[in-house]
């Protein structure tokens, strides 16, 4: 009988706590089956830089996992959805430079439509397997403050019957980790079907990270 093991990243994953370190070694993870069909594995980073080996960090921003664009530029939030959370920080007044920006999966998860790669939601399996990346960098990082945004981040970090749409913007504790408040993804702002619901969302997703700046000391 063939048993197979449980996915995980947790093999791949170095003692070494550097973020440098840690976004060279993910490039190598085959914890899971989704670096198959990715051009290649994107961790997280602050303004643009891998976070150096001393990084001050209010901030961990944590999404879903890297889209179209952040698989081929292997950098995350540098697409469409990442463009307007760079508006929303600015509207809310966050030092951008304190923020560390990542996904709750590295690997792009996606299906073929024609000759588009259309996201595809990474399941309890794929985000769970990621899971050591992520504990990895929030040892590292040390933020003040997680973000979850969306579902898929929020209810890893909160469990399963997480609501976002009840509890977004309010400060949730979790044994063993910074203080975590869960908001919109920017690329449900992108899908929203009117210019009003677009508005109001997007109206949610700056009070919620204004709440996270106080949150986290400004
Ligand atoms: S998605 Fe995560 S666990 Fe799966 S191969 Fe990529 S880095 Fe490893």
């Amino acid at each position: 009988m063939v048993v197979k093991t449980k996915e995980s990243a947790a093999p791949f994953v170095p003692e070494e706590r550097k973020l440098p370190v840690l976004a060279q070694a993910v490039q190598k993870c085959r914890g899971c089956d989704l670096y198959k069909n990715a051009t290649q594995a994107v961790f997280g980073e602050v303004d643009g830089r891998d976070g150096g080996a001393k990084p001050k960090i209010a901030i961990m921003m944590i999404g879903e996992q890297p889209g179209d664009q952040e698989d081929k530029q292997g950098r995350p939030f540098v697409g469409p959805a990442g463009k307007l959370l760079d508006k929303a920080l600015e509207e809310a007044e966050i030092d951008r430079s304190k923020v560390y920006v990542t996904n709750a999966v590295k690997h792009f998860k996606w299906e073929p439509r024609g000759k588009m790669r259309i996201h595809k939601k990474p399941g309890m399996k794929e985000i769970n397997a990621c899971r050591p990346w992520l504990d990895a960098e929030l040892e590292t990082a040390k933020p003040k403050l997680i973000v979850a945004l969306g579902a898929t981040a929020a209810q890893g970090l909160l469990g399963s019957g997480f609501r976002i749409t009840q509890e977004h913007g309010k400060v949730q504790e979790v044994d063993g980790m910074p203080p975590v408040i869960a908001t919109l993804h920017p690329s449900a702002i992108l899908r929203a079907q009117t210019d009003e619901d677009r508005h109001a969302q997007m109206r949610m997703l700056v009070e919620d990270l204004k709440e996270a700046k106080r949150v986290a000391g400004g």
